[in-house]
């Protein structure tokens, strides 16, 4: 904790009258969870970690916080991978207690979720009334729905349910000055003037806190298949993707990149782990197309298309997931990518999109490009190939020391930004900016842009209390942007 001043003190004082002792924290071991990121990449400080339990005490936390001219940073699960929640003094607020399932509304086909709800009690939530809420990330047991929207989350489904913000129809959400905005609606149509949702929705706690949701379900999907093909290079995949994309529509839910050193690491580390296909090949994809009708012959439409890509060459081998267990063996291939790359050393990482058209061929520039920079670097990568966004990790040297290659990371920040900028890309998918790549954003964002969003910024936090210093920077008390 640090150091409180007379006022610090009068503003914890106050917190804990209204929203009770028990629920102000400030010893160090309560709130350490609170200051360091999930990767361990950041380690913050703060005056106090509050959880309150409803929007109204949320409202007061931050009316306090504004008189007392103290930041208010808030937090859902803290898996965030961008340093974004981490606190750098002030106040936390963890929105864990706003945790209620306000509504489900079958016919409109919407549910209305606080935002402290676990991403996963959702989804249960959907499943348990006939219904599916699509978003699916690794992190899908720790991770809020605040959080999910603040940060605009992907995942593996965006290619057929699209990401948070399709996913939004209203928002519920207190302002810096302690106003609550109740956007609570759950409409399709609802032209009457700026959409303002999505102002918040991505925002990363740096324009308001959002507390309650209107999320849009969807009829659950009854048939599936799965399959994992091998190809001679990603330009082959992305020839793949298009066909099933013109056969298949909306039935194509998964397009999964994997490349040849992931098979291999999981293969490594993940005991129990299979090779999917006799033979090695440069890329692979995990593929999978669903329908809410039962009866839908979806492994025959499959067969089609990758049999006649076989022929031509485009797929040199595949397996089909034809068990539920099948399935889920070839999904944890693609699952344990992130945490094997660990067990490789030190992992330099970048979440990056380019238009779906170039995507093979971003993979193939940037992995030549990265391998002629340091040779023996072992590129890793993989991802939402049919968004167009790869997660473009680079494995260190085998026996180079891990933060010497580490202290490389704004050396192939250049290469990798350069080449996604250079193809009409974004340097940031779907993990967001938080700190980690606040000043590369200044490298790369149309001056324009920047400028509208430090205006919004202005606008709706002029005393730059929410999450300063994350995403645009308007004040000159900012954290440095990279982990040290
Ligand atoms: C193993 C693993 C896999 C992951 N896979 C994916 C993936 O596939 N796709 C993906 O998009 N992300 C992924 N992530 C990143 C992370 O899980 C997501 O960003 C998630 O949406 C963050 O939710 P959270 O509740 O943990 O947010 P936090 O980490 O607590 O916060 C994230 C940001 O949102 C702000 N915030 C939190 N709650 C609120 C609120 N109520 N109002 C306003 N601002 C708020 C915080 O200040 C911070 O800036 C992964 C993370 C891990 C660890």
């Amino acid at each position: 904790m640090t150091a409180l001043g007379s006022s610090g003190t009068a503003l914890i004082d106050a917190l804990k009258a209204r929203l009770g002792e028990s629920y102000v924290l400030t010893a160090a071991g309560d709130i350490e969870g609170h200051i360091t990121e999930a990767r361990g990449l950041y380690r913050g400080e703060a005056l106090a970690v509050v959880r309150p339990k409803n929007r109204d005490e949320v409202a007061f936390v931050l009316q306090e916080c504004a008189k007392a001219g103290v930041p208010v940073v808030p937090q859902g699960g803290n898996t965030g991978l961008v340093g974004g929640g981490v606190p750098y003094g002030g106040v936390v607020v963890s929105l864990t207690r706003l945790d209620g399932i306000r509504e489900i509304d079958p016919v409109n086909a919407t549910i209305t979720v606080e935002a402290g709800c676990i991403l996963k009690t959702v989804q249960d939530a959907a499943s348990d009334a006939g219904y599916l809420f699509p978003l699916s990330l690794a992190s899908e047991g720790s991770c809020r729905i605040g959080g999910n929207l603040a940060t605009n989350a992907g995942g593996t489904a965006v290619l057929r349910y699209g990401n948070m913000r399709e996913l939004t129809l209203g928002l519920e959400v207190v302002l810096a000055d302690g106003r609550i905005w109740d956007g609570l609606k759950g409409l399709r149509k609802d032209n009457t003037g700026y959409d303002l949702k999505d102002l918040f929705i991505g925002s990363e706690g740096t324009l308001g806190i959002i507390t309650a949701a209107v999320l849009r379900l969807f009829p659950k999907p009854h048939a599936r298949v799965t399959a994992f093909i091998g190809c001679e290079s990603p330009y082959d995949a992305l020839k793949v993707f298009q066909r099933l994309r013109e056969a298949a529509g909306d039935q194509l839910t998964a397009f999964e990149y994997i490349p040849e050193f992931g098979i291999e690491i999981v293969l490594k580390h993940m005991p129990g782990s299979v090779r999917p296909l006799a033979e090695r090949h440069n890329s692979y994809a995990l593929i999978e197309l669903s329908s809410p009708q039962k009866d839908a012959d979806l492994q025959s439409q499959l067969e089609a298309v990758l049999g006649e890509a076989f022929e031509e060459g485009l797929v040199q081998d595949a397996v089909f997931g034809s068990s539920e267990t099948q399935s889920q063996a070839l999904w944890g291939l693609r699952e344990h990518l992130s945490e094997v790359q660990r067990m490789e050393g030190g992992s330099i990482k970048h979440d990056v999109s380019v238009p779906v058209s170039r995507v093979a061929e971003f993979i193939d520039v940037a992995t030549k490009a990265c391998e002629a920079e340091m040779p023996g670097v072992r590129v890793c990568a993989f991802g939402h190939f049919g968004d167009g966004n790869i997660h473009f990790n680079l494995t260190q040297p085998v026996g180079m020391d891990k933060a010497e290659y580490l202290g490389q990371w704004e050396r192939f920040n250049r290469i990798v930004h350069d080449i996604v900028h250079g193809m009409n890309g974004s340097i940031s998918a779907e993990h967001g900016v938080g700190l980690i790549k606040r000043d590369e954003l200044m490298l790369y964002k149309d001056a324009v842009a920047l400028d509208l969003m430090r205006s919004l910024k202005r606008a709706l936090d002029p005393q730059n209390i929410l999450n300063p210093g994350k995403v645009v920077s308007i004040g000159d008390n900012a954290p440095a942007a990279l982990p040290k």
